[in-house]
């Protein structure tokens, strides 16, 4: 009884904390072999991807029926534009992060990409169609090559070459006495946060996704190295629908819209300047972040 039920309790905290984590997708659902809580309808047809627009109606969800995380959220992301959503830890941005993937249903409203409910679809196609670049990257015990390759199946080293050199990492690679082979992960060479982050957007890149979900991408790293990832994360999101979850405020003010969620609604939505104008909770958010900037 014990080693049956040991490695099953263990796979079912590991999938729990990958989805938390959104750390990857379809792939890793079919590594550990677990059925997804929610299941495919049995007519359901695979995504068809148009120009990868994205729509919330009217989203309500909760984890426990007696807590509302989100309360009728509405939110239009046109394909090909960079929708940020902003606002206080807790506020539910990841949650809808975590809708789009269908690891939950929502409880109202409905939610659709290219105008198809995410309800309706393959969620293997659904997962397909996403790709994340969530807080910290999740290195394997493997070479840099497998854990770049590991976005596509049969990659080739050209391939790996090419997301490497847009991820901005190829150089460093490259400088390393092993290159591509050299070992990485807990066993092997520790890479720096902005390391692993290059690895991870090179990873994406490589899945090629038409939606992109960067989630506090940038958080765990110092403001200059996150300078750097910046320009690979905009040159990733080239061609690509992205929603982009971010706390620091001064890496989403080229985002096409901005909108604020505060407490599972959408308090106030537009572009950085129009938002600053204004003078409301972005505006707030932002002159308390930069004089934080200053002090520090
Ligand atoms: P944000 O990304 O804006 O910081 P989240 O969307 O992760 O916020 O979480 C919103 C709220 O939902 C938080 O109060 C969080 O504690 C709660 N929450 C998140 N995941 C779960 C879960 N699996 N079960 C219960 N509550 C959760
Ligand atoms: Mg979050």
């Amino acid at each position: 009884m014990v080693q049956i039920t040991m490695p099953l309790n263990f796979l079912g905290t590991v999938y729990r904390e990958i989805r938390q984590s959104l750390v990857d997708m379809g792939e890793m659902f079919e590594l550990l072999e677990q059925p997804a809580e929610v299941a495919d309808k049995p007519d359901a047809k695979p995504l068809a991807i148009k120009d990868g627009s994205i729509s919330l109606d009217s989203v309500a969800f909760g984890y426990e029926a007696e807590r509302a995380i989100l309360k009728g959220v509405s939110l239009e992301v046109p394909g090909g534009q960079t929708v940020a959503i902003v606002g206080a830890s807790g506020s539910g941005k990841s949650t809808i992060g975590r809708l789009l993937f269908r690891f939950y249903d929502v409880q109202g409203g409905a939610l659709r990409i290219d105008g198809q409910d995410v309800r309706d679809v393959q969620q293997e196609s659904l997962h397909d169609a996403i790709g994340v670049v969530p807080q910290d990257t999740v290195l394997f015990n493997d070479t840099i090559r497998y854990n770049i390759a590991y976005g596509r199946d049969g990659a080739t080293q050209d391939d790996v070459v090419a997301a490497a050199q847009a991820a901005q990492i190829h150089d460093f690679i490259a400088a390393l006495p092993d290159g591509y082979d050299t070992a990485v992960g807990e066993r092997g060479l520790k890479l720096s946060g902005g390391e692993k982050q290059r690895v991870g957007i090179a990873r994406t890149l490589l899945k090629n996704p038409p939606i992109l979900l960067l989630d506090e991408a940038t958080s765990a790293l110092d403001t200059e190295t996150e300078q750097g990832i910046k320009e690979a994360l905009a040159r990733a999101g080239e061609g690509r629908t992205v929603i982009t979850i971010a706390h620091r405020l001064s890496t989403i003010a080229e985002a096409d819209r901005i909108v604020v969620l505060e407490k599972g609604e959408v308090v106030e939505e537009g572009t950085h300047g129009a938002l600053l104008e204004k003078r409301g909770r972005y505006a707030q958010l932002w002159t308390r972040q930069q004089a934080d900037e200053d002090a520090a």
